[in-house]
């Protein structure tokens, strides 16, 4: 279980947008919420976290690991699900899952199987591995988002807004999933959705306009939001 340390995090983007302004947190294992309005800088220090993106000034580190230096390194150990992910439509859930794998290096085919019949499982997609992926509800491609960030077995699973425009038992559902993941891994999840947090988040921080205003426990600072 790793420990994410965000250290006076900044970035301003070309046209003047400060988007992280002198962010500082720790991000401990478990579940992670990351609460904010649009705009708020989420996507932006989502992106920054899984090596995507170059910020202006700070230093993040997970455990170890200089996250802002080291990029090979965390992406050997980082789940990453970015907001608007594309999926080829023609593609079944199983045959994206496996071609997937095989880029992760798992070459033999039958331990291949066996981990890309599992997540499916984990992920409630096995009845539905067979379909192409452009008949999949909102619901079912955010859980085969979840299914494709956890090959590789990540210890640090990052998720950008995964729950805007489920339906309220596709919520339940996603969040069932997430909750199972967050037992052993460190998992951040930004949303603007207050009860996302409240839900499934023992520890959280509240950012806007690119400011950090609160962060700790979501217990103690729930009732503050
Ligand atoms: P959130 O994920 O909380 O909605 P973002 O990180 O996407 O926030 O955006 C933070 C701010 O930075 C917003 O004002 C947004 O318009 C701006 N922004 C985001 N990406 C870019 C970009 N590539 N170029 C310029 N401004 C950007
Ligand atoms: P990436 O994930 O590659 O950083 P973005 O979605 O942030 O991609 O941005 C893609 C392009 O769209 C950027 O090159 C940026 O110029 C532009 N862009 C995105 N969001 C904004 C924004 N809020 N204001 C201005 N330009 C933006």
């Amino acid at each position: 279980n790793m420990e994410l340390r965000i250290s006076n995090l900044s970035k301003t983007y070309a046209n003047g947008v400060v988007a992280l302004d002198n962010i500082s947190l720790t991000i401990p294992a478990g579940m992670f919420g990351l609460l904010g309005p649009n705009g708020a800088g989420k996507s932006t220090l989502m992106r920054t976290l899984a090596t995507l993106q170059e910020c202006d000034a700070g230093s993040v580190f997970l455990d170890d690991i200089d996250v802002l230096d080291e990029k090979d390194a965390v992406r050997r150990v980082l789940g990453y699900l970015p907001q608007d992910f594309g999926l080829y439509p023609k593609v079944t859930a199983y045959e994206m899952l496996d071609h997937f794998a095989l880029l992760k290096g798992l070459s033999n085919r039958n331990r291949r199987r066996e981990v890309v019949d599992g997540l499916l499982q984990q992920t409630n997609l096995f009845e539905v591995r067979h379909q192409r992926l452009g008949g999949f509800s909102g619901g079912m491609r955010q859980r085969f988002g979840i299914a494709q960030a956890l090959l590789g077995d990540p210890k640090l699973i990052i998720v950008d807004e995964p729950t805007a425009g489920l339906d309220p038992q596709e919520r339940v559902r996603f969040h069932n999933l997430l909750s199972d993941i967050g037992d052993d891994k460190t998992v951040i999840l930004s949303t603007h959705i207050v009860s996302d947090v409240a839900d499934l988040c023992a520890n959280m921080a509240i950012i806007n306009q690119g400011h950090l205003l609160l962060c700790g426990p979501t217990q103690e600072l729930i009732h503050d939001v």
